[in-house]
């Protein structure tokens, strides 16, 4: 099995340091460990659920000091990244190039709608949907990440499946087809308290619905735990997978990465 979604204590709402995940990860069998805390941000919005500029530094050597200490495990360095055109250089010339990140993690906690950036969990209506849709597929198309987290994450706030969450969800899906990157089923969504909806409890997400329509276009899957404490490392992901062979999903195992040779680093885990 393997994740490439892991947080650390440095985004202030996880728990655990690199070498925490990378010995839990070993016990559960988990042969790569794709880290990917909350990226800091080049205009510093957001501070209070990412890790700052000076706390990337902690972060390499964290990354670093576990894969010295536990080399049964491939540990990889990532980073889950919002996207806006102006982080374009940030996350290709710094994380990317200069620093040597082995991926980054395209995801959307907020959208922009009427100049302002709104929470996921306040999607009320088919133009928030529209506007959710739009960022995630500009995401797909700045060929910057590997894959896309949780992109059925607008049901913590749009209270039903209907029309409107359909009709979003077909965007999303056809853009992923066509440019084919992998979206993820994410394990934290099982794990997270329930939405309370005008039909009863439910998951954030996963949302079936979504996965269902999934299955009619040539997508793969990638199922991770989104881990927030080390013991949840591998947590969720046996769901994650049930949700997909339960609509006939391919599922990616293991994520084709820049190799080696190109990246120019010396000294890492070969993979
Ligand atoms: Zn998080
Ligand atoms: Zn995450």
């Amino acid at each position: 099995m393997n994740n490439y979604h892991t947080h650390t204590s440095l985004c202030h709402h996880a728990e655990g340091k690199v070498i925490d995940y990378a010995r839990e990860a070993q016990l559960q069998g988990i042969h790569i460990l794709g880290m990917s805390d909350h990226s800091p941000l080049p205009d510093s919005k957001w501070p209070g659920v990412r890790m700052t500029f000076a706390e990337l530094e902690e972060y390499e050597q964290q990354i670093q000091e576990a894969r010295r200490k536990v080399k049964e495990v491939t540990i990889l360095k990532g980073l889950e990244c919002e996207w806006d055109p102006a982080y374009r250089g940030f996350y290709t010339e710094e994380l990317l190039e200069a620093r040597n990140f082995d991926y980054l993690i395209g995801a959307e906690h907020w959208f922009p709608f009427h100049g302002e950036w709104n929470e996921l969990s306040e999607i009320r209506t088919a133009a928030h949907l529209k506007a959710y849709a739009d960022l995630l597929i500009q995401t797909m198309q700045s060929g910057v990440f590997a894959f896309i987290a949780h992109p059925d994450g607008f049901g913590s706030g749009y209270d039903s499946w209907d029309e409107n969450t359909r009709s979003c969800s077909l965007d999303i899906l056809a853009a992923a087809a066509e440019l084919q990157i992998p979206l993820e089923i994410n394990g934290f969504g099982f794990r997270k308290a329930d939405k309370r909806t005008s039909t009863g409890l439910r998951n954030k997400y996963p949302l079936p619905q979504f996965w269902e329509l999934a299955a009619d276009f040539p997508i793969r899957a990638i199922c991770n735990s989104d881990a927030h404490r080390p013991q949840d490392v591998g947590a969720s992901i046996d769901q994650a997978r049930d949700l997909a062979a339960r609509f006939g999903i391919e599922v990616m195992e293991e994520l084709p990465l820049k190799c080696p040779a190109e990246s120019g680093r010396t000294g890492a885990p070969s993979f």
